[in-house]
C-alpha cells in the first residue's frame, strides 16, 4: 500500500493533469519523442526529471543498480533492449550515462564478502568489476578509492555501450553522442567527463 503522502501526491497530479490537459493528451495521442536516453542508477535520490527539470515525454529512462550496461557478449538483454528501442524506434541521438556520489551499488562492489557471491546483486555488479580493479591498482589513497570507482564505472559503462555494433557505428559517424556524467548528492551538481583533459568538470 502506498504511503498517504504518495496518494496525496497522485491527487495533486490529477489536478495538474486537468490544468494542463491539452499538453498531456498530446503526449497520449501523438506518442513520445524524447531526445535523450538516460541510463542511471535506481537510487531513489537521483531522479533524472527532477535534476534536469524535464517534463513528461522529454527523457527516455533506464535505471538499474550502479547504472550498468552489460556488454554485447553478455546474456543480459534488459538494459540493451531499452537502448535498442531508444536508438531504432525513438531515434534518440543522445545517451547519458549518469553515476552518482553515495552509490550503494559501488559501495557494495568495494565491500562485498565471500558470503554474497550467490546473490543477484553480486553477480550484476561484476559488470563494474573492471572499474574497481583499475582504481585499486592506481589509487593508493583509500579515501579516494570509492568516488574514483564511481567515476571509473561510468567510463567503463560507456565502453560497454560501444561494444554494440550499431552504437559504435552511430557514435563514430557523429550521429550519436554519449555523455558521461556524475551527480553529486552533496551539491546537487552534475559533472561531466572531459576526455581531452581526462578530468571531470562542471556540466554548467
Ligand atoms: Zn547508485
Amino acid at each position: 500500500m502506498p504511503t498517504k503522502k504518495l496518494l496525496t501526491g497522485h491527487k495533486n497530479h490529477q489536478n495538474i493533469f486537468q490544468d494542463n490537459k491539452e499538453q498531456f493528451l498530446n503526449l497520449a495521442k501523438k506518442g513520445q519523442k524524447p531526445k535523450v536516453l538516460w541510463i542511471g542508477c535506481s537510487d531513489s535520490r537521483v531522479i533524472p526529471n527532477h535534476i534536469m527539470g524535464a517534463e513528461a515525454g522529454e527523457i527516455f529512462v533506464h535505471r538499474n543498480i550502479a547504472n550498468i550496461i552489460p556488454p554485447s557478449d553478455s546474456n543480459e538483454k534488459c538494459t540493451w533492449s531499452v537502448i535498442e528501442y531508444a536508438i531504432n524506434v525513438l531515434n534518440v541521438r543522445h545517451i547519458v550515462i549518469c553515476g552518482h556520489s553515495e552509490c550503494g551499488g559501488i559501495k557494495g562492489l568495494l565491500n562485498y564478502s565471500e558470503d554474497s557471491t550467490n546473490s543477484a546483486i553480486f553477480n550484476w555488479l561484476q559488470y563494474a568489476a573492471v572499474a574497481k580493479e583499475k582504481v585499486l591498482s592506481n589509487v593508493t589513497n583509500q579515501s579516494e578509492q570509492y568516488i574514483e570507482t564511481v567515476k571509473e564505472n561510468v567510463l567503463l559503462q560507456k565502453e560497454h555501450l560501444l561494444s554494440y555494433d550499431i552504437i559504435r557505428s552511430k557514435y563514430d559517424s557523429g550521429d550519436l553522442s554519449i555523455h558521461t556524467w556524475l551527480y553529486d548528492l552533496h551539491t546537487g551538481q552534475i559533472k561531466r567527463y572531459q576526455a581531452g583533459k581526462a578530468e571531470w568538470v562542471n556540466l554548467i
